[in-house]
């Protein structure tokens, strides 16, 4: 491992202050980063530790919810209006990683975790466009079981490996940041990047920007949303698929919907053409296949993860058939 400096902001003034050196890293919980540093695939030379700030959840009387970015993940699932409000949310956080990893996760740091793609974590003997651009891909002519099927590129099939994302996806969550420039906010699903060309660069996050926190707009429907993930054990193992949904019926009918996949693509997966095909529709088997299908209608399955085709159709049908039977 590279030596580096350690420093504990104060505020996020300082800490983006300190970020904007070259060879800064924010430091969240640690359980990413500290394995990227110990394979030496991040060298940074300073690291900022963030986990002090930024640690309130908010909960609006207009329905929205304000996250810290310092939130641990443990916290957020068990917070009270969380559950009630989001429950989506909840189910996905407690889906992922085990509970001594969720109580050490921060929700910045979520958002930033790298691919769990083998190759990438391999630098002795697999070429790697995103550890290394220009080296080549390994994985689209390897063993590409746990890869994308939508939206990849020839640079990189890598899938992004965060539940809780799936689910702020499907929530129109917002991310709000800080630079030494100023403000701004961005929707999260505009904030992780399809591959194309440049799979180095996994979000829209400029150098020494800093996550402040997320938001969930009110959204009165989500209190009947639930996460549902496929994954090669019940515990600690990434998805090979996962589902997010918000169901709001009028009678027997569609009237909205909300509806995010995981373990497809490079980023959290929203599900738009799946959404508009929904609305106004019968809330039925037939209506949901429908919908599904016209997602995947682009999906471009590598030699080993066919499957992940007929799985994502079975398991968001499986969830929306399982919504329209909760009592919201
Ligand atoms: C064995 C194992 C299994 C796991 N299984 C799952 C799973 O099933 N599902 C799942 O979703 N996750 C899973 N995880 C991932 C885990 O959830 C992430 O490691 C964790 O969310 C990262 O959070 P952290 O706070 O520890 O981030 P860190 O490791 O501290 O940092 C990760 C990245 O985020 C950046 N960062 C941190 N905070 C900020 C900020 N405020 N602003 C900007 N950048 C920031 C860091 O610079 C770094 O690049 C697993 C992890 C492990 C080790
Ligand atoms: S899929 Fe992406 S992360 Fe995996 S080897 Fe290819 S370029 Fe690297």
């Amino acid at each position: 491992m590279k030596p580096f400096t350690y420093s504990r902001a104060g505020d996020a003034a300082q800490a983006v202050r300190w970020g904007a050196r070259p060879g800064a890293k924010y430091l969240g919980g640690g359980t990413n980063l500290v394995d990227l540093l110990r394979e030496t695939l991040e060298q940074p030379d300073a690291l900022v530790d963030v986990t002090g700030l930024a640690t309130d959840i908010t909960a609006h009387d207009d329905g929205r919810i304000t996250i810290g970015a310092g939130v641990r993940n443990t916290a957020l699932a068990s917070h009270a209006a969380v559950r009630e409000r989001f429950p989506v949310l909840s189910r996905a956080i407690v889906a992922g990683a085990s509970a001594q990893i969720r109580n050490m996760a921060t929700v910045g740091g979520n958002l930033m975790q790298r691919t769990r793609c083998a190759y990438f974590y391999d630098d002795d003997g697999s070429r790697c466009n995103k550890r290394q651009p220009g080296q080549g891909c390994d994985a689209v002519d390897g063993f590409n079981r746990m890869h994308a099927i939508l939206g990849a590129s020839s640079h990189c099939v890598a899938t992004h490996p965060s539940d809780l994302c799936v689910a702020l996806a499907a929530l129109d969550a917002v991310v709000h940041l800080r630079h030494a420039d100023g403000d701004r906010s961005l929707p999260l699903v505009d904030f992780h990047r399809l591959p194309d060309d440049r799979p180095d660069i996994d979000t829209q996050l400029r150098p020494g920007e800093l996550i402040t926190a997320v938001e969930l707009p009110a959204l009165p429907f989500a209190t009947r949303s639930t996460y549902r993930k496929v994954r090669d054990r019940s515990s600690y193992a990434f998805a090979l698929v996962s589902v997010a949904a918000a169901l709001e019926l009028d009678g027997d009918a569609v009237k909205d919907v909300r509806l995010a996949l995981g373990g497809v693509a490079h980023k959290p997966w929203r599900a738009f053409k799946a959404e508009a095909h929904l609305r106004g529709k019968p809330a039925t088997e037939a209506s949901f296949l429908a919908a599904i299908d016209a997602e995947l209608a682009d999906a471009r399955p590598l030699r080993d993860n066919a499957f992940k085709i007929d799985l994502a159709r079975r398991t968001a049908t499986a969830v929306l058939r399982q919504l329209t039977e909760t009592q919201p």
